[in-house]
Order: structure tokens, then sequence, then C-alpha cells
């Protein structure tokens, strides 16, 4: 009687030791696919080298050896049915994937724990990169004007409702599901993993809006030199930002101060400005000797390598002069113009306009400083004209990449 008792009871340890199992973190799993998989409680961590690419796995409360031989047992007679059992489980920063290879991947803490990513953990720098990335997926897939402006009414003028978003993980980017939108899109997680407060193992990087260009559209390069004179330059970045274009800005080194124009220049650059070096002190650098030339070029490129690790690819030498010596000893190639906006010598919002719009075709490089008012203004109007004729305006490096220009290039000055 009571042996026939104990035996009873040992037999049903090991069904409800199952149904805790599949109850548990394995039961997500199981309902998605007719093969079961048991991941229970013990040390994910300190067992997935060792457990990597088993065809059968089972995890079981550490130190029961019960409850061990319950799993070797299940383990065994599913594999004997040609169950299949392959997974990877990796180390991913300070997480551990569990991939099964049918798409659906789960990332585990060390308490293993299933990360979780939720509206709460999305913070405003996560919801403009969302909406970002839904303006850039829009023009990419050539959907028309309408599309295109239906997201920008909704991701910028309205706030981007992300309430009903859901949020995975998704090889190197975060997959943000907008059910609103019935759209997904993917953030890199080398941009978000901070901002989420995460660490899968991404080397942070600089956010840097994504930008589509179309090749077969024109492109128009807006270039400002002599800043940046925050009041005028503020002006002419939002009214950038409004139409979706950017611009390529060099800068004087003299006017970089650390705790105002540098964290500036970088949420320019996250807009997807571009920035490049216009000299220390605005020197002619052909009457400079090599080394005092050079050093003139790098100290504003520094500047913003130190202050946020950007890094420059272009100059602009004062007053457009270089020679050979110049061109030898500089690492970046010096971008000249080829329609000159004349704003320092007018200052007039008209005659600025008048001057641009009777030079200006495609592929040009136009030259301006962000330093005058007039310019803002000028701008405010420049902007729009030419993106209602179709162009694209993009960075001097944009517009190199697209046409295949080389950085060793001497100098380039548009077309
Ligand atoms: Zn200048």
């Amino acid at each position: 009687m009571h042996k026939k008792k104990r035996r009873l009871r040992k037999g049903l340890l090991p069904v409800l030791l199952i149904l805790l199992l599949l109850i548990g973190g394995a039961g997500i799993y199981f309902f998605l696919n007719f093969n079961i998989h048991f991941i229970g409680v013990k040390s994910i961590h300190e067992n997935a080298e060792k457990f990597n690419n088993k065809n059968c796995l089972v995890f079981y409360p550490a130190g029961n050896s019960y409850a061990e031989d319950v799993a070797k047992t299940i383990c065994m007679n599913n594999t004997q049915d040609n169950a299949i059992y392959d997974y990877v489980l990796k180390p991913y920063g300070d997480y551990y994937m569990v991939d099964y290879g049918l798409g659906e991947k789960y990332f585990l803490d060390k308490d293993n724990k299933l990360l979780s990513i939720d509206s709460a953990d999305i913070n405003d720098n996560v919801k403009k990169m969302i909406s970002d990335y839904l303006r850039y997926e829009a023009k990419k897939s050539g959907n028309d004007e309408a599309f295109t402006v239906a997201f920008m009414e909704k991701t910028y003028v309205n706030n981007l409702d992300i309430t009903n978003a859901r949020y995975s993980i998704d090889g190197e980017y975060l997959k943000v599901e907008l059910t609103d939108f019935d759209y997904d899109i993917h953030l890199p997680l080398k941009y978000v993993q901070s901002e989420i407060g995460i660490n899968l193992g991404y080397e942070n990087e600089l956010y840097k809006k994504p930008r589509y260009i179309d090749p077969d559209r024109p492109m128009l390069a807006l270039t400002f030199d002599d800043g940046p004179y925050i009041p005028v330059t503020t002006k002419i970045a939002a009214t950038l930002a409004y139409y979706d274009g950017v611009a390529t800005f060099f800068c004087l080194g003299e006017r970089l101060r650390p705790d105002e124009e540098i964290p500036f220049i970088k949420t320019l650059v996250e807009q997807g400005n571009e920035y490049g070096s216009h000299t220390q002190s605005h020197l002619n650098l052909t009457n400079l000797s090599s080394e005092a030339a050079l050093e003139e070029i790098m100290i504003p490129a520094n500047d913003l390598k130190n202050g946020f690790g950007y890094e420059m690819r272009l100059y602009r030498p004062p007053y457009g002069a270089h020679d050979s010596n110049v061109d030898n000893i500089s690492p970046y190639p010096a971008i000249l113009w080829n329609v000159d906006s004349e704003d320092w010598k007018s200052r007039n919002p008209d005659a600025i306009k008048e001057q641009v719009y009777s030079q200006v075709d495609e592929n040009d490089i136009v030259l301006f400083h962000d330093i005058y008012d007039s310019t803002a203004q000028a701008v405010k109007d420049i902007i729009p004209y030419y993106v209602d004729k179709g162009y694209q305006l993009v960075t001097v490096s944009e517009m190199m990449e697209v046409l295949g220009i080389d950085y060793n290039k001497p100098y380039f000055s548009g077309r």
C-alpha cells in the first residue's frame, strides 16, 4: 500500500514538472511551435558555451538531481521522436540570445528573465529616431508624395504616437511595429541601446539621421562658412530640417566653445548635416608654413573629434585660397564652390536670392555664410524653392559619394 502510493507520487512528479516548465518561459515558444522546448531556471549564463548548438536542451532547477533525470529522459525521448531541438544560445552584451532558427529570438538576462521593451522605455530621442526612420523608409520605398506627407504630418507636426507600438530585437536592430501605421521600422541598436537602457554588445555610435538620396534626381549642396553663430545657424538648421534637407557647415575653430558651439554642432550633425574645417583663424593658408597651415586646418577637426567623436572629411580654405603645397599637406580635400551667393557683400535677402536663382544648376555647391541674419532669411525662401523643383539638398560628402568623387582628390567645387 505504502509502496504503491509512493510510486504514484513519483509518477506524478515529472508530469507536474513538465507542466511547470511549459507554463514558464518556454510556454511562449510552445504555442508558436510544435516542438517542445524547455527553458528552466538553471544558470543559462554559466552553461551557455557548453550547451551551444546541442540538439536538445532541457534546463532544470539547480541541484535537483531528480529533475535532472526527468529532464534528460524527456529530451532523449523527444529526440528519438525526431523532434528538432537545434538552437543557438550565445552571449550578447549583458544578455544571452536564444535562437531557434525560426525568426523569433529571445534574449535572457543574467536572471534568465526575458528581455522586454515597451513604450515606457522609449524616450524622446528614440521617438525622434523612429520618426526619422519612418520618413527615410517612406522615401526609399518610392511611395508617392501623399504617403510621405502623411508620415511627415503624423510624425512631425503632431507627435508620434507610439503607445500601440510593439518592440523586439531583430538582428542588429530594434524592430518597431507601428500598429497604427501598419508599418515596421528597424532602428540600429548601436544608436538606441544606450537610450533604452540595454546592452546587447553593440558599440554605441553617435546617432545620425538616415538619409536616402535618389540618384535620378538633381542635388544641391548648400554650404555655410565662418560660423557657427548660434542665433543665425539655428534658423538655417531649422529651415533645413523643416524641408528634410541638409547642408555642409565649414566652421571656424576660434568660434568653438566646448560648452556652447560644440554641443550645438552635435545636434546639427544628428539632423544629418555635415561639418568641415574652415581653419582655426581664417588666415590665407598659402602664406603660411606647411606646419602652420596643417595646424590651422586641424584644430577645428580635433575640437569636434574630442567634443563628440566626430570625424571630419572636408575642409574649405579661407578665401578659397589653396595651392599645391596646401593641397599636399591637407588630409582633407579642399571644398570650393561654383555659385557664390555674395551674401557677405549684399547682406540683403532679395539680392542673395537673385544671385542664387540666376546661377544654380544641378549638382552645384553654393557658398553662404551662417553669420548674417539676411542669409538665414534668404535661405528660408531658397530651400523650399529648390525642394519644389525636385532638388535634393545634400551634404558635400553625399554629393561626392553619389558622383563617385574620391576624397583623395585635392579639391572639389561641384558638378
Ligand atoms: Zn570664410
